[in-house]
Formats: structure tokens, sequence, C-alpha cells
């Protein structure tokens, strides 16, 4: 039976809404209600390439990954085989100061415990073989790193957290969040929720949400584009994650050895409501131009379809995660920069934690410590979406 009020309600269900909502069941935290006026993973989540590696910036974003990757493997391994693959991940540049990038990188990997290898233009070349590395000076590779099918893993989430009892509350018009007493409410077309405490886990939707509050929005929506290849002789074993840091294009495998290739990011803001979900002709022409000087073995391989995405980014590239001060009650889950899929289950496990003792006191939160939102309280410059696949901190990447 719906019920008209709850502990916890939860806007978006794409991979963030939903892990969550599976997190806080398993603690018992309840009655939980995920709200979205479209269907499980209409965002980001179900247009993402599922990438998951542990090559990232700091130890903090490395355990979350690392807790979201042995999720995904647990869960796929019970309900659904498809959703998630162990197949490594290669990295390369031909650019001098590229490598030197890699060569400050990869101890502060060992140093987080992250398995990696330094491979050279012959070893890099018995990975991918499909790939003609012999300009290539410098090439990483995660042994451990995975692929999630983004929209099953959604899924599953949503499905376990049903089985817990949380309800899903999809496909009507969003009309309003509000205040209501010391809690919030709300509303779609024919009914009104209160709820205690609200999670905002609507991806680039999430800065209208809040600037409809009246709170800062710390959030630049911007786009990014994919494309599924069929190769000219499909093989259909399992092939490395892999991506050219020069040109930023990446791919992974598919079903049926097929490709999934991208890249990086469209570096202005755009509306999530008005953005074009097709694939840009630039777009492949550039994925073309690419597969022909870097992977020989794909250069005929045959577009089924293109798409484009909105993602999230944030000043300083950390996800927005916790509460928010200036708004008792109020929650975020939100601000990937375009790598959400890869962390959502190890933030919605330390969300999770953080929520299910009750009040959002410091000590709670403090495994959340550098995604707080609260670090954007006292304002930010304006600030143009910046690349996230990059082996580099900072405001500014190169690489
Ligand atoms: C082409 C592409 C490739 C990508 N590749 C990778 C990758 O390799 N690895 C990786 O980790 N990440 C990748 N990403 C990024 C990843 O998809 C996102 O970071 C992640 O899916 C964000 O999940 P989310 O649940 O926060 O947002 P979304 O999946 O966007 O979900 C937001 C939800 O909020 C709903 N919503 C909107 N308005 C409201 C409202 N008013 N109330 C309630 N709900 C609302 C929307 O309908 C939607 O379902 C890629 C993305 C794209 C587009």
């Amino acid at each position: 039976m719906p019920s008209d009020s709850v502990d916890v309600a939860i806007l978006g269900a794409g991979i963030a809404g939903c892990s969550l909502s599976y997190h806080l069941a398993r603690r018992g935290v309840g009655p939980v209600l995920v709200f979205d006026p479209q269907t499980l993973a209409a965002g980001a989540s179900g247009r993402a390439a599922g990438i998951v590696t542990e090559q990232l910036w700091n130890r903090w974003d490395v355990e979350v990954t690392r807790a979201a990757k042995a999720e995904y493997a647990e869960l796929a391994r019970r309900w659904d085989p498809s959703a998630y693959a162990t197949n490594g991940f290669a990295r390369w540049t031909r650019q001098a100061e590229a490598v030197a990038v890699l060569d400050r990188v990869v101890p502060q990997f060992r140093t987080w415990g992250v398995p990696i290898e330094r491979l050279d233009a012959d070893a890099l070349s018995r990975r991918v073989p499909w790939g003609r590395f012999d300009d290539v000076r410098g090439a990483i590779w995660s042994p451990d790193d995975g692929v999630v099918a983004p929209s099953t893993m959604t899924e599953i989430y949503a499905k376990r957290a049903q089985a817990d009892g949380v309800e899903y509350w999809m496909g009507d018009p969003f009309h309003a969040l509000d205040r209501a007493g010391d809690g919030w409410s709300i509303s779609g077309r024919g009914r009104t929720v209160r709820a205690r405490r609200v999670v905002l886990a609507a991806g680039a939707w999430t800065k209208r949400l809040l600037t409809r509050l009246g709170l800062p929005a710390p959030l630049a929506p911007y786009r990014v584009q994919a494309a599924l290849l069929r190769p000219p002789r499909p093989d259909p074993r399992l092939f490395p994650s892999v991506h050219d840091i020069d040109t930023d294009v990446y791919a992974r495998p598919e079903a049926n050895g097929r490709i999934l290739a991208g890249d990086g990011t469209e570096l202005n803001e755009i509306d999530p409501e008005t953005f074009r979900p097709g694939g840009d002709e630039s777009f492949v022409a550039h994925l073309a131009e690419s597969f022909q000087t870097r992977f020989p073995g794909w250069a005929d391989a045959e577009l089924i379809r293109a798409w484009a995405g909105v993602v999230v980014s944030t000043p300083d590239r950390r996800a927005l995660v916790g509460p928010v001060s200036a708004a008792p009650g109020l929650y975020l889950m939100t601000g990937f920069n375009g790598f959400g899929v890869m962390r959502a289950g190890g933030v919605a496990q330390r969300l999770a934690d953080a929520m299910s003792v009750g009040e959002a006191t410091a000590a709670a939160t403090e495994p959340l410590a550098p995604v707080l939102p609260d670090r954007f309280a006292g304002g930010f410059a304006p600030f143009s979406p910046r690349p996230g696949f990059t082996l580099e901190g900072g405001s500014d990447p190169r690489f």
C-alpha cells in the first residue's frame, strides 16, 4: 500500500538513487520511497559506458570505487552475470608530458594498493592486438578493472530494494518539492508524499531542483557521447577496456564481440531538458579517424548507433554527497563529473551508513568528508565543466 509519509524520499532512479535505496533498506532505514518522473535508468545511467577503474585521484576515491566494484561483482554473481566482468584496463600516450604524469601517478597508485603495471609498446600490443602502438611512449595496465552494464546494475539495485520494502513511484510528472514543517513534501500529478528526509539523486536535473529551493547549486550539466560498433570480424572473447590519453577516445567490450566507444567532455554547460540525445556527425567522424590511426583492426567497424547523455560536473571535480546544512533534512548524491557508475555502489554504502544513525552529525558524515556539499556553502566562482577521465587531480587537468 503506497504510503503518504516516509522517512526518506529519494529523487532520481538512476544508479545513484537505486543503489542508495538498496543500502538504506538493508540497514533497516524506512519507509523509503524512490520517485522519478521517467523510468529506471532513464538519465545518464542508461546511456553510460560502464568502465570501472581504480586509476583515480586519491585514496578516498579508490576505496569507494573498489567497494563499488566488489559489490557489482557480487550482485552480478547472484542476480545476473551479464551485469559485471573483470576485463582489465589499458591507457597510453605518445606525449612526453603525459609520460611524466604516468611517472608520478603510478607509484602513488601503488601506495593506495591499486594493482598497476607499466607496459612498453610491445606488451601493450599483446594486450590490445587490434591496435597499433609503435609511436606510444608510455602505457599502464590495471588487470583488476572491470566493466558494468549500468542499466542492468541499476535494475538489480531497484529490484532488491523493492524486495526489501522500498516503494518505487515512477513515471508521474514532477510537480513540486517543498519545505513542509520540519520535513519535506514531494508532489506528482495526483499524489503528495511527506518525507522527513529527501535525497536529491537526480543527476543533471539536480541543479534545477536546488535552484528552485533557492539553494546554491555548484553543478554544471554537460553532454557526453558514445557509440556501439560491430568490428569487421567480431571476436566474442572479452577484451580489455582501453583509453587513448591523447585523443580521449575510450572503448570497452559489449555483448557478442561488439565495441562501445566514446570520447571526452563537451566543455560547455547544457540543459538536460533540451539536450540532443542523438550522436553528432563530428563525434562519429572523430571516432572513425581515431580508429583508423590507432585501431587498424577495427578500422572498418560498422556503426550500430551513437547517442548522447547528460552528466554533471562540480567546481573541484569531486562529487556532492551528504547533508546540506542550509536545508535540514536535505541530502545530495550527485556531481560525479561523468563517472558516477563506477562510484555509485561505494558512495551509497557510505551515505546509507551516515543516514542510518538518524541525524547528520559530524561523526556520521566523516567518511564522506572529501565530497560533503557544505564545502561550497561559502559560494563558488562561475565554472565550466572539466574533463573527468584524467590521471590528474586539480581543477584544470591536462591529462
Ligand atoms: C555516454 C556516457 C558514458 C559514460 N561512461 C561512464 C563510464 O564509463 N563509467 C562511469 O562510471 N560513468 C560513466 N558515465 C557517467 C554515468 O552515467 C553517470 O555519472 C551516472 O549514471 C550518474 O547516475 P545518477 O543516478 O546520478 O544520474 P542519472 O542516471 O542521470 O539519473 C538521474 C535521474 O533523475 C531523474 N529526475 C529528473 N528530474 C527529477 C525530479 N524532479 N525528481 C526525481 N527524479 C528526477 C531522471 O529522470 C533520471 O532518471 C557515462 C555517461 C554517459 C552519458
